[in-house]
Protein backbone atom coordinates (compact mmCIF):
# COMPACT_ATOMS: atom_id res chain seq x y z
CA UNK A 1 0.00 0.00 0.00
CA UNK A 2 1.31 3.41 -1.06
CA UNK A 3 1.95 6.18 1.74
CA UNK A 4 -1.06 8.34 0.09
CA UNK A 5 -3.50 5.15 0.41
CA UNK A 6 -2.30 4.90 4.28
CA UNK A 7 -3.03 7.98 4.77
CA UNK A 8 -6.12 7.97 3.16
CA UNK A 9 -7.65 5.10 5.55
CA UNK A 10 -6.19 6.27 8.65
CA UNK A 11 -8.51 9.37 7.42
CA UNK A 12 -11.45 7.67 7.15
CA UNK A 13 -11.22 5.44 10.24
CA UNK A 14 -10.83 8.39 12.80
CA UNK A 15 -13.69 10.06 10.83
CA UNK A 16 -15.63 7.09 11.73
CA UNK A 17 -14.30 6.43 15.57
CA UNK A 18 -14.92 10.31 16.43
CA UNK A 19 -18.56 10.03 14.87
CA UNK A 20 -19.11 6.71 16.77
CA UNK A 21 -17.69 8.23 20.03
CA UNK A 22 -19.95 11.10 19.76
CA UNK A 23 -23.16 8.77 19.26
CA UNK A 24 -22.03 6.66 22.19
CA UNK A 25 -21.14 9.52 24.88
CA UNK A 26 -24.70 11.47 24.10
CA UNK A 27 -27.12 8.29 23.62
CA UNK A 28 -25.45 5.23 25.07
CA UNK A 29 -25.40 2.58 23.39
CA UNK A 30 -27.69 2.97 20.70
CA UNK A 31 -25.37 2.08 17.70
CA UNK A 32 -24.20 -1.08 18.91
CA UNK A 33 -26.65 -4.27 18.23
CA UNK A 34 -29.48 -4.99 20.77
CA UNK A 35 -28.46 -8.40 22.49
CA UNK A 36 -30.80 -11.06 21.08
CA UNK A 37 -30.45 -13.94 23.42
CA UNK A 38 -31.33 -17.37 23.24
CA UNK A 39 -34.79 -18.97 23.48
CA UNK A 40 -36.26 -18.80 27.27
CA UNK A 41 -33.47 -15.89 27.70
CA UNK A 42 -36.60 -13.38 28.47
CA UNK A 43 -38.37 -15.93 30.79
CA UNK A 44 -38.06 -14.05 34.00
CA UNK A 45 -39.38 -10.86 32.50
CA UNK A 46 -42.36 -12.51 31.38
CA UNK A 47 -42.71 -15.06 34.77
CA UNK A 48 -42.40 -11.68 36.96
CA UNK A 49 -43.72 -8.70 36.87
CA UNK A 50 -41.12 -6.54 38.80
CA UNK A 51 -40.14 -4.71 35.72
CA UNK A 52 -42.82 -5.75 32.52
CA UNK A 53 -46.41 -5.47 33.97
CA UNK A 54 -47.58 -5.51 30.51
CA UNK A 55 -47.11 -7.55 27.69
CA UNK A 56 -47.50 -7.61 23.53
CA UNK A 57 -47.48 -9.90 21.31
CA UNK A 58 -46.87 -8.78 17.38
CA UNK A 59 -47.90 -10.62 14.96
CA UNK A 60 -46.63 -9.88 11.73
CA UNK A 61 -48.09 -11.94 8.90
CA UNK A 62 -47.17 -12.06 5.03
CA UNK A 63 -50.83 -11.32 3.05
CA UNK A 64 -53.07 -14.12 3.74
CA UNK A 65 -51.31 -15.75 6.61
CA UNK A 66 -53.53 -13.91 9.67
CA UNK A 67 -53.31 -16.56 11.90
CA UNK A 68 -57.27 -18.17 13.19
CA UNK A 69 -57.80 -15.62 16.11
CA UNK A 70 -58.64 -19.48 18.23
CA UNK A 71 -55.22 -19.53 18.21
CA UNK A 72 -53.95 -15.87 19.55
CA UNK A 73 -56.92 -16.28 22.02
CA UNK A 74 -55.32 -19.38 23.27
CA UNK A 75 -51.45 -18.10 23.65
CA UNK A 76 -52.96 -15.10 25.48
CA UNK A 77 -55.02 -17.33 27.84
CA UNK A 78 -51.87 -19.85 28.25
CA UNK A 79 -49.42 -17.15 29.03
CA UNK A 80 -51.90 -15.34 31.31
CA UNK A 81 -52.04 -18.26 33.05
CA UNK A 82 -48.42 -18.53 33.63
CA UNK A 83 -46.74 -14.83 33.30
CA UNK A 84 -47.45 -12.15 36.19
CA UNK A 85 -48.78 -9.28 34.30
CA UNK A 86 -51.16 -6.89 36.74
CA UNK A 87 -51.61 -4.29 32.98
CA UNK A 88 -52.17 -7.20 30.68
CA UNK A 89 -51.26 -9.21 27.46
CA UNK A 90 -52.18 -8.20 24.56
CA UNK A 91 -52.14 -9.22 20.17
CA UNK A 92 -50.82 -6.66 17.77
CA UNK A 93 -51.48 -7.69 14.15
CA UNK A 94 -49.27 -6.03 11.33
CA UNK A 95 -49.88 -7.00 7.76
CA UNK A 96 -46.14 -6.92 6.49
CA UNK A 97 -44.38 -7.87 3.50
CA UNK A 98 -40.83 -9.82 4.18
CA UNK A 99 -39.90 -9.58 1.23
CA UNK A 100 -38.30 -13.08 0.91
CA UNK A 101 -37.82 -15.35 -1.58
CA UNK A 102 -37.34 -19.22 -1.17
CA UNK A 103 -36.55 -21.52 1.81
CA UNK A 104 -36.23 -19.88 5.63
CA UNK A 105 -33.13 -20.65 7.85
CA UNK A 106 -32.91 -19.44 11.42
CA UNK A 107 -31.11 -16.61 10.36
CA UNK A 108 -33.59 -15.46 7.95
CA UNK A 109 -36.28 -15.29 10.81
CA UNK A 110 -33.97 -13.09 12.92
CA UNK A 111 -33.21 -10.86 10.30
CA UNK A 112 -36.98 -10.35 9.03
CA UNK A 113 -37.80 -10.08 12.80
CA UNK A 114 -36.02 -7.86 13.60
CA UNK A 115 -36.00 -5.48 10.86
CA UNK A 116 -39.97 -5.90 11.52
CA UNK A 117 -40.10 -5.61 15.02
CA UNK A 118 -41.61 -2.36 16.12
CA UNK A 119 -39.37 -1.53 19.27
CA UNK A 120 -37.06 -3.30 21.16
CA UNK A 121 -38.45 -6.31 23.00
CA UNK A 122 -37.86 -4.65 26.30
CA UNK A 123 -40.13 -1.66 26.08
CA UNK A 124 -40.39 0.36 29.23
CA UNK A 125 -42.49 -1.45 30.97
CA UNK A 126 -44.06 -3.52 28.23
CA UNK A 127 -42.31 -7.01 27.39
CA UNK A 128 -43.03 -6.98 23.29
CA UNK A 129 -42.37 -11.16 22.14
CA UNK A 130 -43.38 -11.37 18.19
CA UNK A 131 -44.17 -14.35 15.95
CA UNK A 132 -43.84 -14.00 12.41
CA UNK A 133 -46.11 -15.83 9.55
CA UNK A 134 -44.14 -15.65 6.78
CA UNK A 135 -45.26 -17.24 3.25
CA UNK A 136 -42.81 -20.05 2.30
CA UNK A 137 -41.72 -23.10 4.16
CA UNK A 138 -39.00 -23.60 6.12
CA UNK A 139 -34.99 -24.94 5.03
CA UNK A 140 -35.74 -28.05 6.88
CA UNK A 141 -39.56 -28.95 5.23
CA UNK A 142 -41.53 -30.51 8.05
CA UNK A 143 -40.82 -27.75 10.50
CA UNK A 144 -44.01 -26.08 11.27
CA UNK A 145 -42.75 -23.82 13.45
CA UNK A 146 -39.64 -22.10 15.57
CA UNK A 147 -37.96 -20.56 18.28
CA UNK A 148 -34.84 -17.99 17.03
CA UNK A 149 -33.96 -15.69 19.97
CA UNK A 150 -35.38 -14.69 23.25
CA UNK A 151 -38.14 -12.81 21.54
CA UNK A 152 -39.07 -13.98 17.97
CA UNK A 153 -40.64 -17.11 17.01
CA UNK A 154 -41.99 -18.07 13.16
CA UNK A 155 -44.75 -20.10 12.13
CA UNK A 156 -44.67 -21.43 8.82
CA UNK A 157 -48.22 -21.83 7.80
CA UNK A 158 -47.68 -23.14 4.17
CA UNK A 159 -46.50 -26.43 5.89
CA UNK A 160 -48.73 -26.48 8.40
CA UNK A 161 -51.78 -25.86 6.50
CA UNK A 162 -50.60 -29.74 4.88
CA UNK A 163 -49.89 -31.42 8.59
CA UNK A 164 -53.52 -31.71 9.29
CA UNK A 165 -54.52 -35.99 10.35
CA UNK A 166 -55.81 -37.78 6.80
CA UNK A 167 -60.05 -37.12 8.28
CA UNK A 168 -58.98 -33.91 9.05
CA UNK A 169 -58.71 -34.86 13.00
CA UNK A 170 -56.43 -32.72 13.88
CA UNK A 171 -57.74 -29.63 11.77
CA UNK A 172 -55.03 -26.93 10.51
CA UNK A 173 -56.76 -25.25 12.93
CA UNK A 174 -56.01 -27.37 15.80
CA UNK A 175 -52.41 -27.47 14.40
CA UNK A 176 -52.00 -24.20 14.48
CA UNK A 177 -53.41 -23.43 17.83
CA UNK A 178 -51.25 -25.76 19.13
CA UNK A 179 -47.77 -25.04 17.13
CA UNK A 180 -48.08 -21.36 18.30
CA UNK A 181 -48.67 -21.82 22.49
CA UNK A 182 -45.35 -24.85 21.50
CA UNK A 183 -42.98 -21.97 20.12
CA UNK A 184 -43.82 -19.65 22.73
CA UNK A 185 -43.20 -22.15 25.18
CA UNK A 186 -39.82 -21.96 24.15
CA UNK A 187 -39.41 -18.63 24.30
CA UNK A 188 -40.76 -19.55 28.53
CA UNK A 189 -37.30 -21.66 28.22
CA UNK A 190 -39.10 -25.17 28.22
CA UNK A 191 -37.69 -27.73 28.12
CA UNK A 192 -34.56 -27.21 29.94
CA UNK A 193 -33.79 -24.74 27.56
CA UNK A 194 -32.49 -22.01 30.23
CA UNK A 195 -32.05 -24.66 33.55
CA UNK A 196 -32.48 -28.06 34.76
CA UNK A 197 -35.90 -29.39 35.88
CA UNK A 198 -35.56 -31.69 38.86
CA UNK A 199 -38.75 -33.14 36.89
CA UNK A 200 -37.29 -36.00 34.42
CA UNK A 201 -39.66 -34.97 31.46
CA UNK A 202 -37.18 -33.79 28.94
CA UNK A 203 -37.10 -36.25 26.10
CA UNK A 204 -33.56 -37.82 25.91
CA UNK A 205 -33.71 -37.95 21.63
CA UNK A 206 -35.49 -34.30 21.36
CA UNK A 207 -33.58 -32.16 23.12
CA UNK A 208 -35.83 -29.49 24.57
CA UNK A 209 -39.18 -30.80 24.33
CA UNK A 210 -41.26 -32.80 26.34
CA UNK A 211 -41.41 -36.68 26.38
CA UNK A 212 -45.37 -36.81 27.62
CA UNK A 213 -47.61 -36.66 24.89
CA UNK A 214 -50.14 -34.67 26.71
CA UNK A 215 -47.76 -31.46 27.06
CA UNK A 216 -47.88 -28.98 24.15
CA UNK A 217 -44.49 -29.35 24.68
CA UNK A 218 -44.31 -32.65 23.03
CA UNK A 219 -41.23 -33.14 20.76
CA UNK A 220 -43.88 -34.15 17.42
CA UNK A 221 -45.49 -30.77 17.82
CA UNK A 222 -43.62 -29.01 15.75
CA UNK A 223 -42.62 -31.21 13.19
CA UNK A 224 -45.14 -32.18 10.24
CA UNK A 225 -45.65 -35.85 12.36
CA UNK A 226 -48.46 -34.14 14.62
CA UNK A 227 -51.31 -35.95 12.11
CA UNK A 228 -50.08 -39.14 13.98
CA UNK A 229 -52.21 -37.62 16.50
CA UNK A 230 -55.56 -38.41 14.84
CA UNK A 231 -56.33 -41.24 17.58
CA UNK A 232 -55.78 -38.43 20.27
CA UNK A 233 -55.90 -34.99 20.57
CA UNK A 234 -53.39 -32.68 20.17
CA UNK A 235 -52.29 -31.18 22.92
CA UNK A 236 -52.38 -27.69 23.17
CA UNK A 237 -51.38 -26.43 27.02
CA UNK A 238 -48.28 -27.17 29.34
CA UNK A 239 -48.40 -29.91 31.69
CA UNK A 240 -48.46 -30.31 35.40
CA UNK A 241 -44.12 -30.69 35.10
CA UNK A 242 -43.87 -27.49 32.46
CA UNK A 243 -46.10 -25.60 35.05
CA UNK A 244 -43.53 -26.85 38.10
CA UNK A 245 -40.79 -25.57 36.03
CA UNK A 246 -42.10 -22.05 35.42
CA UNK A 247 -43.69 -21.58 38.90
CA UNK A 248 -39.89 -22.65 40.20
CA UNK A 249 -38.25 -20.28 37.88
CA UNK A 250 -40.85 -17.47 38.52
CA UNK A 251 -40.10 -17.59 42.75
CA UNK A 252 -36.75 -18.25 42.38
CA UNK A 253 -36.46 -21.81 43.28
CA UNK A 254 -35.17 -23.14 40.00
CA UNK A 255 -31.65 -21.76 38.87
CA UNK A 256 -32.13 -19.80 35.77
CA UNK A 257 -29.36 -19.00 33.24
CA UNK A 258 -29.12 -16.91 30.09
CA UNK A 259 -31.28 -14.02 30.61
CA UNK A 260 -31.60 -10.75 29.03
CA UNK A 261 -33.28 -9.43 31.82
CA UNK A 262 -32.79 -8.89 35.05
ZN1 LIG B 1 -40.12 -27.30 19.75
Amino acid sequence: MSRRKGWAVVMVLAFLSSSLSGCLGEDGFDLLPEKKGVPGGLTLACLRSSMYTSMVIEIDHEPGYRPFSSSTDLLEERLESVCDKPSGISVQFTEVDFGHTGSWSAQDVRDKGWEEKETSPRDGTTLRWQVLFPSGAYEEDSVLGVAVDASTVALFSDTIDDADGPFGRPSVEDVENSVLVHEVGHLLGLVNLVYQSPIDHEDSDHPGHSNNEDSVMYWAVESADVSNFIFGSLPNDFDDDDRSDLAGLADGSLAVRDQLWP
